[in-house]
């Protein structure tokens, strides 16, 4: 009898099981609580950053959290350190924090990013993100983000019959009249012209001439 309650619990608490969350670790989590530093990590799917439960970093959604023992483990998982908590007790060096700005951008480039969205997701001020960015890629974050929504567009553009309005949108540039004119910056071209020009080409995508802003 005993077995079978357990299992019911079980099933029950199955996504608190499979990410490792308790009450006791949320609080901990959402009051930065450094009693519970040596206790556990968590990391942030979204964003592969793992952090100590004092990280003054913004609260996570809870469903993307996940809590490992040891710092070894989240990094066997592929999670990197955040920069301002330094779990691992070294400090991030700027080339992995960077890596890990592009990677979020790569992936999320359909979101709202700001610098200051991306300083508060990426644990760092805005100024010494767009400074060590700036320092390490060539382009600002911003830059890299008009970028790789524009590289993206031409995909669009020459492999495909999608509306330039719904490309804008899919490439995180609600406003069509603005995307048209960064497109244009960006490329020379409004998107019509340049999908005019080439259409199924195997058009190589633009590269950033650095900060012409
Ligand atoms: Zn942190």
């Amino acid at each position: 009898m005993a077995e079978v309650i357990e299992m019911e619990n079980k099933d029950a608490n199955q996504a608190n099981v499979e990410s490792g969350m308790t009450d006791e670790k949320w609080q901990a989590i959402i009051h930065n609580d450094e009693n519970y530093n040596d206790q556990f990590f968590y990391a942030v799917k979204t964003t592969g950053i793992f952090c100590r439960p004092s990280c003054k970093s913004r609260v996570p959604k809870k469903e993307n959290v996940l809590i490992f023992q040891n710092a070894h483990q989240a990094l066997s998982a592929n999670f990197r350190p955040c920069k301002r908590c330094k779990p691992t007790g070294e400090r991030l060096p700027d080339d992995d924090w960077v890596t890990q700005i592009t990677e979020y951008i790569d992936k999320n480039y359909i979101e709202k990013l700001s610098l200051e969205t991306l300083s508060e997701i990426c644990h760092g001020s805005p100024y010494h993100l767009h400074r060590t960015f700036k320092r390490i890629k060539g382009v600002t974050p911003v830059e890299y983000i008009q970028q790789t929504r524009i590289n993206k567009a031409i995909e669009y553009l020459i492999y495909s019959h999608t509306a330039i309005a719904d490309i804008a949108h899919a490439v995180g540039m609600p406003n069509t009249a603005y995307f048209i004119t960064l497109f244009k910056k960006k490329t020379g071209y409004t998107p019509t012209e340049y999908r005019l020009l080439n259409f199924g080409n195997n058009t190589s995508e633009v590269k950033n001439s650095g900060s012409q802003d």
